[in-house]
């Protein structure tokens, strides 16, 4: 991994080779790495005039605009410290986030800056707003067309080089949120070579597989791809969008997840993948318009972040010419650790992959005082040159998850022979029901095999004598139908009869999650 590029600056100029290529394509809006460049050197230059430099945060809070990936490069290439924002935050947790990591100044869109600025006046360490694609400047704020000389398209900006900066590889350069799956959002705080070495490791590699320890990365060549994950998540940000500077790939954006859009997109577009997290693999299935378009430019299906059911690669299998993957990473290492692809992944359809080149592997006791041996299920550790310096503001929370250079996943895990590695939950979710530990994601496993079930959810519910009882929370497909009594004697005639969900109650959507695709169990309760 000393061969990753040392920076993100260093990212910023390799991209810039790329020239006449597509970088970027949104709705009618094309962007070649050329354009992409300029746009971010300006911009880069502007936050210099306004006293941003070393160490200062600069917060983004945008949809996957074009606009993303520039002020990403334009904020990290100067040495400063890019805080992306979750998109969907309400007011009062974005001015959480900005107040959080004492953001200097802003790169925004329209539709976030009307929430931000109802609470801006409490942000005193906010200077500078930069608005995008705001029909006219409001006050305290500039926008953003107006510094890159930009017009209505993305030709006849200036050409410059990136301002001067000195970065070194372990200076830091993001903060990424966590997902607030088990409790408030915490900032992880990520350095140049947690994501460079992150891009050697798993999307330098074009056939998009991860590459093993000691393997040669193949010779580039260059794909589309629809990115329609958030990317203010790291699952696209330096899982993914860091990467395709670095190789010439070319993204194709949706202003929103729109299964039929996609499809339009997929066949106008001639994308070769797409995926993201296991939902939007679910949705591209189970739509019914799949059948009216040519999909068949698609090579490959990946997606991790959230747990998917071993039914899902086999429909993938089935139904698209595409190879599945799937990986495992959390915020904390700032992307992909684990991940495999076609016959690997179709052998093991219960496993996340082995780790990636960069990153080791192994299954604690509950305490952290012992290792466990393969096979055994214990708590994750992950550690690598990926594995972030620790969290922003939070020394309590830092000492307790980064230990000895190793993250403490809070998943729960077993490793194979061959060091493949099998999430069974999250240590959060596991239901223990006087006594025995319940998967919550074993259950689940079946319900999805049931023919009409496209969305399930086990939790436990609390219960006098046993503690806890699993209950399951099922959205049926469209047109099918089964009962309470069905469900549970299909888990009972697969699984041991004290996983049974004593209760299953239907939702007529599909589950609540968040933006990374995972169920917002906590949510579920108030169903009971
Ligand atoms: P918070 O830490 O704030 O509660 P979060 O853990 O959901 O939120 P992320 O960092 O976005 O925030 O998610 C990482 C978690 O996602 C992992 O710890 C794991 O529980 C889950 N996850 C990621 N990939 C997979 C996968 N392939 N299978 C199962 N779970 C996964
Ligand atoms: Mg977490």
């Amino acid at each position: 991994w000393k061969n990753a590029p040392p920076s993100l600056r260093a990212i910023a100029n390799m991209g810039r080779e790329h020239g006449d290529r597509l970088a970027i394509v949104y709705e009618e809006e094309r962007v070649t790495f050329d354009a992409w460049f300029r746009a971010t050197a300006a911009l880069a230059h502007h936050l210099r005039k306004r006293g941003i430099g070393k160490g200062d945060r600069v917060a983004l809070a945008m949809r996957n605009l074009p606009e993303w990936p520039v002020a990403f490069f334009a904020i990290t290439s100067l040495g400063a410290i890019c805080v992306p924002l979750n998109a969907w935050w309400s007011a009062d947790e974005l001015a959480f986030a900005l107040s959080d990591s004492g953001s200097k100044a802003l790169v925004c869109d329209h539709e976030r800056w009307e929430r931000i600025a109802e609470v801006r006046d409490g942000l005193a360490a906010l200077e500078t707003c930069i608005v995008s694609r705001a029909e006219e400047e409001s006050e305290g704020t500039e926008r953003l067309e107006d510094i890159l000389g930009k017009s209505n398209a993305w030709i006849d900006l200036n050409d410059h080089d990136l301002p001067e900066a000195d970065i070194a590889p372990d200076d830091e350069a993001t903060i990424f949120y966590t997902s607030g799956t088990t409790g408030a959002p915490k900032g992880s705080l990520g350095t140049h070579r947690n994501i460079c070495t992150n891009v050697l490791s798993s999307t330098y590699n074009l056939a998009f597989a991860p590459l093993r320890r000691g393997e040669e990365p193949p010779e580039p060549t260059q794909k589309t791809i629809l990115l329609v994950i958030p990317l203010f998540h790291v699952t696209a940000c330096s899982a993914a969008m860091v990467g395709y500077f670095v190789s010439g790939h070319t993204m194709v954006f949706m202003h929103h997840w729109e299964p039929e859009e996609a499809f339009r997109v997929i066949e106008r577009e001639k994308v070769n993948m797409t995926g993201g997290v296991p939902t939007i693999a679910w949705q591209l299935l189970d739509h019914p318009a799949r059948c009216d378009h040519d999909l068949s430019s698609l090579e490959m299906i990946t997606y991790g972040g959230a747990p998917a059911a071993p039914e899902l690669v086999r429909r993938i299998e089935q139904t698209f010419g595409a190879a599945p993957g799937s990986g495992w990473g959390m915020t904390e290492t700032m992307a992909t650790v684990t991940g495999h692809v076609s016959e690997d992944y179709l052998n093991r359809p219960d496993s996340c992959g082995p780790p990636v080149a960069v990153a080791d592997l192994k299954i604690m006791s509950e305490d952290g005082q012992r290792e466990l041996p393969t096979g055994e299920v214990g708590e994750l550790w992950a550690r690598g040159p990926m594995v972030a310096k620790g969290y922003w503001n939070r020394p309590d929370a830092t000492e307790q998850t980064f230990v000895d250079g190793w993250v403490r996943t809070g998943d729960l895990a077993r490793l194979d022979e061959e060091g493949f590695c099998f999430i069974v939950d999250r240590a959060k979710d596991m239901v223990i029901r006087g006594g025995e530990n319940i998967h919550s994601s074993e259950v689940e496993n079946v319900l999805y095999e049931h023919p009409a079930v496209t969305d399930a959810a086990v939790i436990g519910l609390p219960h006098r004598q046993l503690g806890e009882e699993p209950a399951a929370v099922v959205h049926l497909a469209a047109g099918t139908h089964a009962t309470e009594g069905e469900l549970q004697t299909w888990v009972g005639e697969r699984l041991a009869h004290f996983k049974v969900p004593v209760r299953v109650v239907f939702t007529d959507t599909t589950l609540p999650r968040n933006a990374n695709g995972k169920i917002l169990k906590k949510e579920l309760t108030s169903l009971f």
